[in-house]
């Protein structure tokens, strides 16, 4: 008989994990439905190191969850879209348009380590949205100056 390979292993820690969560119905709850997920992901950490499932469920928040709010839980998403808007007076925070399509901007994005906390949002139109994209506030306003230099010279 061969050796168990790693797959094997995998699915030891998976019922590991199962069983530690079993145990800690409040973490159930805070995983809701990324739980399966979790579990993969923590038996895949288990496999290089032991941890306390508390702190697993802590670094699996910060490192998938939280980055990625606004893709995976929409509800979260939609209180703090409006909290954001509320907070700003319904105005763009790059030109000044008051009202119309708004969304929220990460001023620094979300691809260069910025987080969904509400201080990293702001309110921004569609049109400076889409301008702003991935560059932070620095590269967006360098970006804004060389727009309207090129406009101006040509
Ligand atoms: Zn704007």
């Amino acid at each position: 008989m061969s050796r168990p390979g790693i797959e094997w292993y995998r699915g030891v820690e998976k019922l590991r994990v199962k069983k530690d969560l079993e145990n800690n119905p409040e973490l159930i709850d805070r995983l809701g439905w990324y739980k399966e997920r979790f579990i993969s992901w923590c038996a895949g950490q288990r496999l290089i190191y032991e941890a306390d499932i508390f702190d697993e469920v802590a670094e699996f928040e910060d490192r998938f969850i939280k980055s990625r709010l606004y893709n995976t839980d929409l509800k979260l998403w939609k209180k703090l879209r409006k909290e954001v808007f509320e907070r700003d007076n319904y105005t763009c925070q790059y030109c000044g348009q008051v009202g119309g399509e708004l969304e929220p901007d990460h001023i620094i994005p979300i691809a260069k380590g910025g987080t969904n906390d509400k201080e990293n949002l702001a309110t921004s139109c569609k049109r400076c949205n889409r301008q702003k994209r991935d560059k932070t506030l620095e590269e967006f306003n360098a970006w804004k100056d060389a727009w309207k230099a090129g406009v101006a010279n040509g």
